[in-house]
């Protein structure tokens, strides 16, 4: 499937669930979201259906997503029942309790939030007094055997002074890490992101041996190799050097709605087609005709036709 700009569709990001155990002040707003009622969420056999068509359309990795993924009863099931390579990106305090499951049910990798290794500052970030949680669920991931990488959103002023200890903590770990720009979406007035540059130049370019073979040059994130080390250092942003012109994926919200640009509204409500009674051909035409109207591009700071949804109801 391509869109209209020639860019080659293979990636579907899925959000199960619009609820959070986690409040995170980048991405969930202050007075909390509205949550969909449960029979506006969509089932997870109408997900595994549309996600049969759009692998027939040449999607083949999807993710899984939220809010957090791991509060949506059942989700397990879910990973067995989908086609193609299923990832999933988690805030990690579940993973305790389903990491094995997770790895059992054929999950390829988990991708497992975290911005900082202070008690305090998690306290305050994300609202929830579970530091050691998520460590311990970024451990069971990796006895699990599941591939994991770590995601850091940088924020002056709160995690700033915390970089190179997160790479060390990876490096020790053996995990890749990346970080990934405050992007504008909804809630994040009061915090300013950091420009991936200046975490590089904070590194120190003369520890960093940037990595450029067929997979990474792939995805949106740029890697670098720490020297002494055998993980991986990435940095996604969105904001200083935009990669749309190779954006690869679309996403399905928990209430089936397919957003074929993180920033804008575009795309089409898949669940009521689903609802309606339409055939497969419908969809696939539906989904066909969205993604020809993939935007070219977002625009972030110039707000003009953004989407109202806030990032926990997005999903990354
Ligand atoms: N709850 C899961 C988690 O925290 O990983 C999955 C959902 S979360 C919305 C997915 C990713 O979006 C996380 O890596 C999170 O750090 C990132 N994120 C949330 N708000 C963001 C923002 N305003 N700018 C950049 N990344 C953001
Ligand atoms: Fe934090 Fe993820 Fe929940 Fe957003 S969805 S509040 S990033 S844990």
């Amino acid at each position: 499937m391509t869109d209209g700009n020639g860019r080659k569709i293979e990636y579907l990001r899925v959000s199960v669930t619009d609820k959070c155990n986690f409040r995170c002040r980048y991405c969930m707003p202050k007075e909390g979201i509205r949550h969909l009622q449960h029979q506006d969420v969509l089932s997870f056999e109408e997900i595994r259906r549309l996600a049969e068509i759009m692998k027939d359309m040449g999607v083949r990795k999807i993710r899984l997503t939220g809010g957090e993924p791991l509060v949506r009863k059942g989700v397990v099931s879910l990973v067995s029942m989908l086609p193609g390579a299923v990832y999933m990106t988690t805030n990690g305090c579940m993973l305790p309790e389903y990491a094995g499951a997770l790895k059992e049910a054929g999950l390829c990798g988990v991708n497992i939030s975290l911005d900082t290794l202070d008690r305090n500052t998690f306290c305050k970030l994300t609202g929830r007094d579970e530091l050691d949680l998520v460590l311990r669920g970024i451990n069971a991931a990796r006895e699990a055997g599941l591939p994991v990488k770590l995601n850091c959103v940088p924020i002056k002023g709160i995690n700033e002074g915390e970089i190179e200890a997160l790479c060390d903590f990876a490096a020790r770990m053996q995990l890749d890490i990346r970080f990934i720009e405050l992007m504008p979406i909804g809630c994040m007035h009061d915090l300013t992101g950091i420009p991936s540059d200046e975490i590089i130049k904070k590194l120190g370019t003369d520890s960093l041996e940037p990595i450029e073979d067929a997979d990474t040059l792939a995805g949106p994130a740029q890697y670098f190799k720490m020297r002494g080390f055998a993980t991986r250092i990435g940095f996604i942003s969105p904001m200083s050097h935009r990669f749309c012109n190779v954006c690869n994926r679309i996403r399905l919200t928990a209430d089936g709605y397919l957003k074929t640009c993180l920033q804008y509204a575009t795309g089409a409500d898949l669940r009521a087609l689903l609802r309606g009674g339409a055939d497969d051909k419908a969809i696939w035409d539906a989904i066909e005709s969205a993604v020809r109207n993939k935007p070219s591009a977002h625009t972030f700071g110039s707000c003009d036709g953004s989407d109202i949804r806030r990032m926990v109801q997005i999903g990354g």
